[in-house]
């Protein structure tokens, strides 16, 4: 069987089993999360919510982007999540990499600048851990310079932003 078959039969259980479309009609987020797109993080699982609940937008390495922060502001502004959490992991391939020189190639270039100026205040020896927690600092800060809609709401106390980062190893989720 292919990946792509095992899927699909993956999606027929799902059918039946009624996993697959467990949504009601209404969209009623209550927080908006931005993960890394590494498969070991899973914010539904990690902090215990149903389908529906989360609001998730993701890209390698958690970092922010004018359309990261337009859907943030979707999710926000039209969905009206009163949170926003930029959920950086330990162990992250993405925030590693953007200190290797050799991963400068294609889109991904954009990503390592993006990582590396969130982090590159830090030491070239610095433990990983400390480059995660600055890199989900530099988001929330670039979050803030990139979106005039979230900068106001925020200071209107319509939506509150919150770094975290997730350990993969023990399953716990501190504040950054
Ligand atoms: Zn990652």
């Amino acid at each position: 069987m292919t990946v792509l078959e095992d899927l699909f039969a993956g999606n027929a259980r799902a059918m039946a089993s009624g996993k697959a479309a467990p949504q009601p009609a209404e969209r009623r987020p209550v927080a908006a999360v931005l993960a890394c797109t590494d498969e070991r993080v899973v914010p539904q699982a990690i902090f215990d919510q149903p389908p529906g609940k989360l609001y998730m937008v993701r890209v390698a390495g958690n970092v922010m982007t004018p359309e990261i922060a337009g859907s943030l502001e979707l999710g926000v502004d039209r969905l009206g999540c009163r949170l926003i959490v930029v959920l950086g992991h330990t162990d992250c391939t993405a925030v590693r990499m953007s200190r290797e020189d050799g991963w400068y190639e294609g889109s991904a270039f954009d990503i390592a600048r993006r990582i590396r100026t969130s982090t590159n205040h830090l030491k070239s020896d610095a433990p990983l851990e400390d480059l995660v927690r600055a890199n989900v600092e530099g988001a929330i800060r670039d979050l803030r310079d990139m979106s005039r809609i979230l900068r106001d709401l925020e200071s209107n106390g319509r939506v509150a932003i919150a770094g975290a980062v997730y350990d993969i190893a023990t399953g716990r989720v501190s504040l950054s």
